[in-house]
Parts: structure tokens; sequence; C-alpha cells
């Protein structure tokens, strides 16, 4: 089996990649297979930092990715000598953060032929950090190779991308994640639900398969709309789906921000509640970090639900246009709520509550106060 085997309908990327695994091992430098830099791009939980580490793992891995030997399995989690692994939960990825790295890329590799650098979130690169990436990437040392990951080409610097080879990965047909669960041994109803209702991320697909709460709460969330009547119960309406944000990245937050919080202590030495100099700065940071980690997922939670919601609207459009019938439903599972609001409304009506979900989006990825925005969104939903 092969590190690539993982990745879920993906054919064309793995093709380009074992390619290059080829041509990277025999030091084939006629070949324009193997190149230094490389930038993954696909929506959300179509798997492209997946796909970056088992490519760093099939350069590292003496057998091209076996998936077996611990160079492959340390490299898939960022655990190898020779891979590095960046990922932010917070809002930003800042210049010292990329300075340190560039030194550290620079480093002849340890026990592999490739020094190899994974950023998962290069869309969150600060306009600096960025630039110092960039001079990095122009004069590549002759045995790193970086791997930046983003969810669209348009989220990476111009001069960035120019320098990458581009790798635009799909999101993984129905079909093939229905496939997948039912691998991991899910039901086949529950599989095709999961599937349906988070239309090829599989992360997503995953954890509602295993979740009835969670698939319950997406229920609760999609019927959310449904009772909107006047402006008082769209503010009510708003107000549930912030709370619902907060708690759940506060329960979220709270079970890791101990255990790290707790780790870093006793690396620091500490006794009792005294850390010493250097550990309370470090401790203050890891706070300041968490916090940031705390704001992102919230916002993370509500898109989410917006998106949901807006699968809703999508599929009442679909049944409005009457060409449409319960296959090709996203919530295939409400088709008898659907039915009802589509016999109901009119569907320039559906249209125009679907541009507003799209610019609440918009409007929350650029940093709007969450419930304002929220409550403008449900006013227009009535
Ligand atoms: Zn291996």
């Amino acid at each position: 089996m092969s590190v690539f085997e993982s990745l879920v309908d993906q054919e064309e990327t793995i093709a380009i990649l074992k390619s290059a695994v080829v041509a990277a091992k025999q030091n084939e430098d006629e070949s324009q297979d193997m190149t230094h830099a490389w930038l993954f791009t696909g929506p959300p939980g179509s798997g492209r930092s997946n796909a970056a580490l088992a490519f760093a793992a099939s350069l590292v891995c003496k057998d091209s990715g076996c998936n077996n030997c611990v160079d492959c399995t340390t490299a898939l989690k960022g655990a190898h000598a020779d891979v590095e692994l960046i990922k932010t939960e917070g809002l930003s990825i800042k210049i010292d953060e990329i300075r340190e790295l560039i030194t550290r890329a620079s480093w002849t590799p340890a026990v592999a032929e490739y020094r190899v650098v994974v950023i998962e979130d290069a869309d969150r690169l600060t306009e600096s950090a960025a630039n110092a990436l960039l001079k990095a990437i122009e004069e590549p040392g002759l045995r790193t190779v970086w791997l930046l990951c983003a969810p669209t080409l348009s989220d990476v610097l111009p001069t960035i991308r120019s320098r990458t080879r581009n790798l635009i990965l799909r999101t993984p047909s129905i079909k093939a994640v229905v496939q997948l669960l039912q691998n991991e041994q899910i039901q086949p109803a529950t599989a095709e639900l999961a599937a349906r209702a988070s239309q090829g991320h599989i992360g997503r697909a995953r954890f509602l398969a295993n979740n009835p709460e969670a698939r319950t709460r997406r229920t609760d969330i999609l019927k959310l709309p449904l009772t909107i009547t006047d402006i008082a119960s769209a503010f009510k309406c708003a107000q549930l789906l912030v709370d619902a944000a907060k708690r759940e990245a506060e329960a979220e937050a709270e079970k890791r921000n101990d255990v790290e919080t707790s780790a870093l202590k006793e690396a620091w030495g500490q006794q009792g509640s005294r850390v010493v100099q250097g550990g309370a700065k470090a401790v203050k940071e890891l706070e300041k970090e968490q916090k940031s980690r705390q704001t992102r997922m919230v916002r993370d939670y509500l898109d989410r639900a917006l998106l949901d919601i807006a699968t809703f609207y999508r599929d009442t459009l679909l049944l409005q246009s009457g060409t449409h019938g319960q296959d090709s439903l996203i919530n295939s599972d409400m088709f008898r709520e659907l039915q009802i609001i589509a016999g109901n409304t009119k569907a320039e009506d559906t249209l125009r509550k679907l541009e507003a979900i799209m610019k609440t989006r918009t409007n929350l990825s650029h940093n709007a106060a969450p419930l304002l925005t929220i409550e403008a969104m449900m006013v227009q939903l009535r």
C-alpha cells in the first residue's frame, strides 16, 4: 500500500506526485516532473494537507512512500526529522515564525535525501511573512522542498504562486465519500446522509457519520430559519446560533487549552504555581495563541452553519425549478420540510435568501461582529 492511497478521488494529483517522486529519486535534472516548490489548493476537506504530507513522506521514504516504514509514519504526522509541518490555529502566521523556519529549512537533511517543509495554511501568512518566504522559494536550497497549502490560488500572493507548481485537488464525489465511510464500517444509510450533508468535505463527513449528536445539531440548525416569522424571532434565531457557536468553541478550547498549558508548564519545570521567568512569558504567549484560536473556532463554526443553511435553500430552489427530485437534494433527509417551503415561497425569494447567506459568510470572513452580522442575515431570511 502507498501513502497516496489515503487520498480520496484524486487520481490526477496522485499521478503527478508519483512522477515527481520518481524524478526526485533518480535525480533527473532534465525531467520537469520534480520541482522544489508546490502549492496544493482545493476546497476545505478535499485533503490538500494530506496530499502534501503524503508527498513529503514519499520523498523521505527509501521506498517512495510505502506507508509502513518509520520514515513514512513519522512524516505523515509531521514528526520526521526532515519533514517540518507548520500549522496555525490562530488567525495568522507571522514573519518571526517564517524567518526561523527558513533557517531550519536550509539545513542539510538529517537522514533523508530531502528536507520537506509543509505549510498547511499558506493563506494565513501575513504579507511580510509571505515576502520573506518568497525569497526562500526564489533561492531554494538544493535539497529543500516547500509544500504550501491554501483553499484557492487567490489566497496566496501572486508572486508566490508564480514560483510554485500548482496542484488543484477536486472535491471528492459523494459516491467516493460514501465508499470511504462504508469501508470504515459505517452503515450505508448513515454514510449516504453524512456524505451528502458534507458535500465532499471528508473530515466533516467522518465526523457526522460517527456522531449522532452532531447529526441532530445539524438538523436543528437547518430548521432554524423555519422558525422565523417576524423581526423578534429573527433576532432570537441569530442569538441561538451565535450562542451555540460560542459554546461549541469554548467546550473544544477548554479541552485543548488545559492539556497544552500543563504540558508547557511541565516543560518549564514548574513547581506548584511558581514558573521561572522565561516560562511565564511562554505561558502568556500560549494563552494569546489560544484566545486567537477560539475566535477562529467560533467563526469556523458559524461559517459551517451558514453553509448548512445555504444548502437548505439550494435544495428549495431545486425543488422550485420543478425539474429535480429527492435524488438531487443535499438534505434528502428533510425532503418533506423542503417540499412545504418550496410550495409556499417563490424562487426569486429563495435566491435572494441564498445571496444574503453568502454575503454574510464574506462579511464574517472579513472579521465583522458575528452577532450583528447574523442578525442582519436572519432578518433577510424572514
Ligand atoms: Zn516508507
